[in-house]
């Protein structure tokens, strides 16, 4: 016997242990789940072998009839679960049985909150898989060979769910993995046939292999007759079936197998589509974001069937990346069995799929939008993020993606995005050509910006932004539904037909008497601004700031620079002062220059603070405030 042949006991990772613990302890309402997990890795095996078997054929030695086994010991209360799939090394047992290669794990397990309740939820966005086998099980068993290993090199692996488990190498003829649960004592009702069949039928009907168990003995007289093998599921590739025989229990199972998720999808698209292109679409929605939404090496993509032959997990060529939450196969008859990544990105067939792909997913969002409006403002909370990214990398389905968007308004009341483009548009006013916007940095400071004062006279919608990703995302965003955006904060206030013809006339003359109060506050805020002029969008405050139309937003230029980008020089901003505000008025009346330079600045840095910027020099405004404050004390 060699070192390595020899039992060795090793500890779990620490986020592995912690997710093991997570799992006994907060699944328990569901137990059976553990079943549909293990079948779900079995046939994983099953196609993962079949298609590396299309480069190997040797591999499938005489053993070319793929199946999945459960036998039950009612005595010893253990049920095992067989497949001859690719099977695993010793290596391969130890990596993918303690380790979680997950990125984002850790983080994931940070917010686990030790509420029951609230954990499950989370640990079902995280996938639940092998683990869930202690769930019922005290004690878990697996031996595996793997498909290129002699008999010899074959492993097993097992624990009892705490802190450790043992490997050894061992003999074992059979290709592919056992994997045998030691039932707790309260548990041992899973040690029955029919148990185990409805559980089955009901979780891995759609399994594309047969799932096989001892056919149960008809009547007492029968006891004594060698009982035959029977094939409890449909094993028919789910997406092979027509849509009028699938029921909708059975998609979310297979979404379940599918996505490694523990919830039930939002929605889904099962299509068939022949002519010059013949393949199969199976598309779902989550109704959850991933833990690992917004990790860059996190999976994404759609699982490649050729000819019913499994290719690839995470075909991202199929997808634009703001779809990447989407999950699914697609079940191609023109690709080659042996295509590869690489043949994937140049093959200009995968373009056009991929184009009717989003273009499918886009539709299939439409009509959640507006068939099932509650539905679809869940889908908007989880996924909204990225879809924001959209107009940004398809120009082609711009409008679509914008007709999908949603937004905090000020007629929504609340920081709740959930206003379309087109409710907006259907609520402007007459003379209105404009969607108006506003963007900060969080949802009060655009709530309370001073830009929105003349909008709110005037009962004009405003879209409130307050996403990180929000100005970016308008960048690219021209028009809507022949309709122009326009930021509010930008340019020259013109609201056109909004404002009569008197308003106009008495704005000019307004202008005129403050021409000298212009000069000299030109002249005190000196390099700070690039001009100071009247202006007419503020109600309540005395004055804003405003950037020129093609400057860059001040969100972006924050986010740009928050990410360690070097910048040139940002554009001087343009101070706008309010001709109504009393204290503009005795500013206009200033004779004390000390006291004019004073105000003048209190005026710029109370601009700069209304729209969230931070002060260059915070203890001078502090100490100009105060010495205002002071000369009002009796
Ligand atoms: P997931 O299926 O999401 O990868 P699991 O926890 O269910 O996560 O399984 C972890 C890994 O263990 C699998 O990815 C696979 O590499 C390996 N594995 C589990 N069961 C089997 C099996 N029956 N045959 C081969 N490998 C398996
Ligand atoms: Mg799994």
């Amino acid at each position: 016997m060699n070192a390595t042949s020899q039992k060795e006991t090793m500890g779990f990772q620490s986020e592995a242990k912690q997710l093991l613990h997570l799992m006994i302890h907060s699944l328990y309402s569901n137990k059976e789940i553990f079943l549909r997990e293990l079948i779900s890795n079995a046939a994983d095996a099953i196609d993962k072998l079949r298609f590396t078997a299309l480069s190997h054929p040797e591999l499938i030695e005489d053993d070319a009839d793929y199946s999945i086994r459960i036998d039950i010991d009612d005595k010893a209360r253990t049920v095992s679960i067989t497949d001859n799939g690719i099977g695993m090394s010793r290596e391969s047992a130890i990596e993918h049985l303690g380790t979680i290669a997950k990125s984002g794990t850790a983080d994931f397990l940070k917010n686990l909150t030790g509420d029951q309740y609230k954990d499950a939820q989370l640990i079902g966005q995280f996938g639940v898989g092998f683990y869930s086998s202690f769930i019922v099980a005290d004690r878990v068993v697996v031996e595996s060979r793997a498909a290129d290993l002699p008999a010899e090199q074959a492993v097993r692996w097992s624990s009892v769910g705490d802190a450790e488990f043992d490997v050894e190498t061992i003999t074992r003829q059979a290709r592919g993995t056992t994997v045998t649960l030691h039932l707790k004592v309260e548990e041992k009702e899973f040690a029955d046939s029919w148990r185990l069949r409805t559980i089955v039928k009901k979780y891995a009907d759609h399994v594309s292999v047969p799932v096989i168990m001892k056919s149960e003995p008809i009547s007492d007289d029968d006891q004594d007759a060698e009982p035959g093998d029977e094939v409890v599921n449909t094993a028919k590739a789910l997406w092979t079936r027509s849509r009028s025989e699938i029921t909708d229990d059975e998609y979310k199972e297979f979404y379940k197998h599918v996505a490694h998720d523990f919830t039930d999808p939002m929605t889904w698209s099962h299509n068939r589509v022949e002519g010059k292109l013949d393949y199969t679409s199976l598309i779902y929605v989550p109704a959850r974001a991933p833990f690992d939404l917004w990790q860059r090496e996190a999976p994404k993509g759609l699982k490649l069937y050729v000819q019913r032959v499994f290719i690839m997990d995470e075909a991202e060529q199929f997808l634009p990346l703001y779809l990447r939450f989407v999950k699914g196969v697609i079940d191609s008859n023109d690709l080659s069995l042996n295509v590869s990544r690489e043949i994937l990105q140049k093959d200009p067939a995968i373009e056009s799929m991929r184009s009717a792909l989003t273009k499918r997913v886009l539709d299939t969002l439409e009509k959640l939008a507006s068939n099932e409006p509650e539905s679809y403002q869940k889908f908007w909370d989880e996924f909204g993020q990225v879809m924001k990214e959209g107009p940004a990398e398809d120009h082609a389905n711009k409008e679509k993606i914008a007709g999908l968007l949603r937004f905090a308004t000020t007629a929504s009341n609340g920081r709740v995005q959930n206003q379309s483009l087109s409710d907006y548009i259907g609520r402007m006013k007459e003379g209105q050509d404009k969607i108006f916007y506003v963007a900060a940095e969080n949802y009060n400071t655009a709530a309370n910006s001073p830009h929105l004062e003349v909008f709110k006279k005037k009962g004009i919608e405003v879209i409130l932004l307050h996403d990180r990703i929000d100005e970016w995302l308008m960048s690219h965003l021209a028009e809507f539904d022949g309709k122009s955006f326009q930021d509010v904060a930008r340019g020259n206030l013109d609201l056109g037909d909004l404002e009569d013809e008197e308003e106009k006339a008495q704005q000019e003359k307004v202008g005129k008497d403050f021409s000298n109060l212009i000069k000299r506050l030109s002249d005190t805020l000196g390099d700070d601004v690039e001009e100071v002029r009247v202006t007419h969008r503020l109600t309540d405050s005395p004055a804003c700031l405003v950037i020129n139309e093609d400057d860059m937003g001040v969100q972006m230029r924050r986010i740009l620079e928050a990410s360690g980008q070097k910048l040139p020089d940002g554009n001087k901003r343009i101070f706008e002062i309010n001709p109504t505000h009393p204290l503009v008025a005795k500013l206009n009346g200033e004779t004390d220059e000390g006291r004019f330079k004073d105000l003048a600045m209190i005026l710029y840095d109370q601009a700069m603070l209304a729209e969230g910027s931070q002060l260059d020099e915070p203890a001078s405004f502090v100490h100009r405030l105060n010495k205002l404050l002071m000369e009002m004390a009796p």
